[in-house]
């Protein structure tokens, strides 16, 4: 039985371990922290349950595949449900317009809040479809390294979207040339922020990820977000995978132009195939010591990371919804200081997801368990004193805009900076979802799920290809395992 090894189990580790063990590799998994997950943590405090990173669950069916494929229902270690609306946006007038994802509502929304794009924002959900099913699903399920995607009838079908001159343009001028409310551009802008990239430099083709959301759906698993990662790490035990947490790697011993070992407490542990679910540039700089490539790939532009306040509220909001945003009222001047000044935004765009809206559970009765967040440049350090005045900003926003002194019910806190998330997970700058979508090659420059130079070396996770986010790390374990 030829034996692999899984380095870290954030959600495209657990996913390889899971496929390659079905495939009939003996895997052993090595995580430094003392559990699984990586960036889908969750934690428990004064009566609250808070998930720590994704708060979004859309494409729940590359979940479906995955367990089907090895011969399980997922719906026998999760259920989920279609959420009736994706997000409850707030600006700064006080307008607010809730994105319902039923047709019907959604019209009547529209003619009530933006009535001259009523027509538009359907329209555009239909090329955003278009868009996707003939070209983006390609791009994202195969590899871009590997001739035969591009020698396929598929490819020759996404060659006008390719090269369709407003897909290569702005996502901003895009959404500009078909929307006339400025506010509903900023809505559809918002997308970019969806793989941690600028509206204004990422191309019009992020203009699928809509479809994804308005016309797949949005959905909310029983029990949070950490059991999706809870119902891989049970399925991987069922296939034999074996796990060993408080483990970190620390080196790749190469022989012969191939990975023959991972070095772990100065033990080195032998096998025939190597998956490395870490940060791509760390893997190289930290296990494979190669500074060269660690420097080529950092010179790649970071996606946005994130300051996120974990709040126990003293008070239920029947205004807000799961998944709430608190617009900022000059978005290009958003974006230009977090991906051009690198600083905090002055007038930050605010993020409320509150799980105990469906899962009861999550806060005490009469109670909210809030996750607010910021998008931040990526970088190492933020001193206490900047994350208090970014916290301030927050206050100042979400107490005006809800009319009610926030600060005092606040019941407990917990805070989450680029920093720690680049300790948590080794992850580059704390960077969310690897390297950004700012240019129209990006998606050609993003580091490959196959090694050069290691016959037996591979790479899963958010900072290859296809990128970050959930959907994407699940595929690109699929793209390496169904590649052996
Ligand atoms: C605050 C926040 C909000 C987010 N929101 C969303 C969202 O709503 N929707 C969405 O789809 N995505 C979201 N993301 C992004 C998403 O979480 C990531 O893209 C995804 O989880 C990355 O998974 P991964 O497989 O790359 O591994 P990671 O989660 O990065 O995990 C890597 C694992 O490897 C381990 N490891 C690293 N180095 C070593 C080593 N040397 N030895 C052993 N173990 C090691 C780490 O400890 C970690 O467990 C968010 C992320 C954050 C932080």
């Amino acid at each position: 039985m030829k034996k692999a090894i899984v380095v870290g189990s954030g959600i495209a580790g657990l996913a390889s371990s899971i496929r390659l063990a079905h495939k009939g590799y003996k895997v052993s998994v090595y995580e430094k922290n003392d559990t699984y997950g990586g960036k889908l943590g969750y934690f428990k405090k004064d009566g609250f349950r808070f998930d720590t990173g994704p708060s979004l669950f859309t494409m729940p069916q590359y979940f479906e595949d995955l367990f089907f494929d090895v011969g399980y229902n997922f719906s026998d270690f999760v259920t989920y449900e279609k959420l009736p609306s994706s997000c409850k946006y707030f600006f700064d007038d006080y307008t607010k317009f809730v994105f319902y994802q039923d047709k019907e509502k959604l019209k009547k929304e529209l003619n009530s809040v933006f009535k001259s794009d009523e027509k538009n924002v359907l329209d555009y959900l239909v090329k955003s479809e278009e868009l996707y099913e003939n070209s983006g699903a390609l791009f994202i399920e195969n590899s871009l390294h590997k001739l035969k995607t591009f020698f396929s009838f598929k490819a020759l079908k996404s060659l006008p979207y390719l090269i369709n001159v407003e897909n290569s343009k702005s996502l901003h001028a895009k959404n500009k040339k078909y929307l006339n409310s400025e506010k509903l551009i900023q809505i559809f802008d918002r997308y970019a922020t969806y793989n941690g990239s600028s509206p204004y430099k990422t191309p019009g083709m992020m203009s699928m990820i809509p479809h994804l959301e308005q016309n797949i759906g949005t959905f909310f698993p029983k029990g949070g977000m950490r059991s999706l990662v809870d119902a891989l790490y049970q399925l991987a035990l069922k296939l034999k995978v074996d796990f060993n947490f408080n483990s970190e790697v620390n080196s790749f011993n190469v022989e012969n132009s191939s990975i023959s070992s991972i070095v772990v407490n100065d033990v080195p542990v032998k096998a025939d195939l190597f998956i490395s679910n870490m940060d791509v540039a760390l893997t190289y700089k930290k296990l494979l010591k190669d500074n060269k490539t660690f420097k080529s790939e950092t010179a790649k532009e970071r996606t946005s990371s994130g300051v996120v306040f974990y709040w126990g509220i003293n008070k239920v909001f029947e205004d807000l919804d799961l998944h709430n945003i608190f617009f900022s009222s000059d978005y290009h001047h958003e974006f230009n200081q977090i991906f051009e000044q690198d600083e905090f935004p002055e007038d930050p765009t605010i993020y409320v997801n509150i799980t105990c809206k469906h899962e009861l559970i999550d806060a005490p009765e009469g109670k909210e368990n809030w996750f607010v967040m910021v998008n931040v440049p990526s970088s190492f350090n933020y001193s206490n004193e900047e994350i208090e005045l970014l916290k301030n900003r927050v206050l100042i926003k979400l107490s005006k805009l809800l009319k009610v002194e926030l600060s005092p019910l606040i019941l407990t806190e917990e805070i989450l900076h680029p920093k720690k998330i680049k300790n948590n997970t080794n992850a580059y700058l704390g960077a969310l979802y690897g390297t950004a979508s700012n240019s129209v090659i990006s998606a050609f420059n993003r580091h490959s799920n196959f090694s050069t130079r290691y016959k037996n070396l591979y790479f899963v996770g958010g900072t290859v290809h296809p990128g970050g986010g959930i959907p994407l790390c699940l595929n690109s374990a699929k793209i390496v395992v169904d590649s052996l």
